[in-house]
């Protein structure tokens, strides 16, 4: 997804872009060996954003079906909260194929089946990526500007020199191992909070999905994208806690097995999609984007949404951004840092400011039970402050403000005063991001998000049963 629209966002803007996959050309942007494993929802918003940069517009095969928005489940089924608003699902090959073709369209030149193992570094820059061809035969390569779209496990970035822009690692903490089935599947009585054929559906609930959730998007052809993500600490603790040996492979089938309206799972074998696992991330993306010689978008660079790990949105936008940037920069003669700079600047001020306060959200609602995430949905927020903290905005919840919120036994007490602390913390991120530094004011700047985020992560561990 990034990728594509970096290389078509660059060519369109005049540079000359060449765009590497290891996939074969009628299998681009395969995730990995299971395929283009993911949920398949991305909001309309930004389908909107890239059809009206890139000019040009999407329809079927690519936009699957539309939905009217995501809704939220509490463990016990009693509180649907909306989260984000009207959406798509994709059919994620044929939307890979479609972005390369638009790419090629741009003048971009696409080499399938390049492996990349790591990026040349000269003094301290990018000056380009080795990797190896189809007949494994090393090839170096060499560019003013080299855009990282590799996805979460990407060889460049791990293998860049360490530096205080970008991380090599994402810790496992901020991680949700996930897989998912796209099935055809009978549906037995109309029941919706299991299958909503209008409606993307997601269940909170630390016993089936600890530390993450469940989800059934519907699919044309009566079909679903089912799955769950879970996050290693919490599903140690919950299988310690409930004395069992449960991995993300047992409780997706566990999962499926919970919901009594989508039945006689088939899985769909087009494009050998139909079943499969990988990692996405829930914290806020990289403190930078960028280094001498480098740009990164999509999940290189940790942006998927934290608390829904939504992840195709941030990828089509940061992947236009990052390609208008370093056509700009190509075409001025100047590929330094400090003019690529304006690439964070404008990823922030689209779509960057409110992650860390959606990370921090995250880590608080890990640390809740199921007993904790019910009361919270029934007692602490309205559907309204539900729905504006998912789209990363501050209600005002006080303690003051909510007198009129009967509360009562004291974990529940706790959890709210946490909501109260959280909410406030998120208000401090907000406005950080609100004032994204200049190039020589992040290291300052990285120091203080920093220790906010310490400060939630300290206070909440994960505690999910
Ligand atoms: C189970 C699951 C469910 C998800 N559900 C949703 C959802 O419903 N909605 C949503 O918005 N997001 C979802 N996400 C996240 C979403 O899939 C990602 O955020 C999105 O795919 C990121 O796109 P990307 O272009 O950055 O990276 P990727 O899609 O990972 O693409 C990376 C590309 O780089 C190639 N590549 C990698 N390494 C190399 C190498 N060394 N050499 C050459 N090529 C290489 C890969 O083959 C691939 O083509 C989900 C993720 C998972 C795992």
């Amino acid at each position: 997804m990034a990728g594509s629209l970096a290389a078509a966002a660059a060519a369109k803007g005049g540079a000359k872009v060449l765009l590497l996959d290891r996939n074969d050309h009628t299998k681009v942007g395969k995730k990995t060996n299971w395929g283009w494993v993911c949920g398949d929802a991305v909001a309309k918003s930004h389908i909107d954003y890239i059809e009206k940069e890139l000019n040009m517009k999407l329809g079927e095969p690519v936009l699957d079906i539309k939905v009217d928005g995501v809704q939220v489940l509490s463990p016990d089924m009693q509180n649907k909260f909306p989260f984000e608003g009207e959406g798509f699902s994709l059919d994620r090959p044929k939307a890979a194929q479609f972005f390369a073709n638009l790419a090629i369209k741009n003048g971009v030149e696409y080499r399938s089946h390049y492996e990349v193992e790591g990026p040349i570094v000269e003094n301290n820059t990018v000056v380009g990526i080795y990797g190896r061809n189809e007949k494994s035969e090393q090839v170096k390569i060499r560019a003013k500007l080299v855009i990282d779209t590799l996805g979460v496990a990407s060889t460049i970035r791990r293998k860049l020199p360490q530096n205080e822009y970008i991380e090599n690692m994402i810790s496992t903490d901020d991680i949700e191992s996930t897989g998912r089935y796209i099935a055809k599947f009978d549906q037995v009585g109309e029941d919706l909070n299991y299958y909503d054929e209008k409606n993307a559906l997601i269940h909170l609930n630390q016993q089936l999905a600890p530390g993450g959730y469940g989800w059934v998007f519907p699919k044309s052809g009566k079909r679903v994208n089912i799955g769950i993500g879970v996050e290693k600490k919490s599903l140690e603790l919950r299988n310690t806690r409930l004395n069992k040996k449960d991995t993300l492979h047992s409780l997706i089938d566990q999962y499926v097995e919970w919901n009594p309206t989508v039945k006689k799972l088939e899985l769909d074998p087009t494009d050998e999609n139909g079943k499969g696992y990988w990692s996405v991330t829930v914290r806020r993306q990289f403190d930078s984007l960028v280094f001498p010689g480098y740009l990164g978008a999509g999940d290189s660079m940790a942006m998927p949404n934290p608390i829904s790990a939504g992840g195709i949105g941030p990828a089509m936008v940061s992947g236009v951004l990052a390609g208008e940037v370093a056509a700009e920069a190509v075409a001025a003669k100047d590929t330094s840092l400090a003019f690529i700079w304006r690439y964070n600047k404008r990823y922030n001020d689209l779509y960057g400011n409110k992650t860390a306060g959606l990370e921090a959200f995250r880590v608080y609602l890990q640390s809740l039970n199921n007993d904790l995430i019910n009361y919270g949905m029934s007692h602490f927020l309205t559907k309204q402050e539900a729905e504006e903290i998912s789209y990363g905005r501050i209600p005002k919840i006080t303690i003051a403000s909510t007198f009129n919120k009967v509360l009562s036994g004291i974990s529940n007490i706790n959890a709210f005063r946490n909501l109260v602390f959280t909410v406030n913390k998120m208000k401090k991120l907000n406005e950080l991001y609100g004032k994204y530094p200049e190039l020589s004011g992040f290291s300052e700047w990285k120091k203080v998000v920093n220790a906010e985020m310490k400060e939630v992560k300290e206070r909440f561990p994960p505690n999910p049963i």
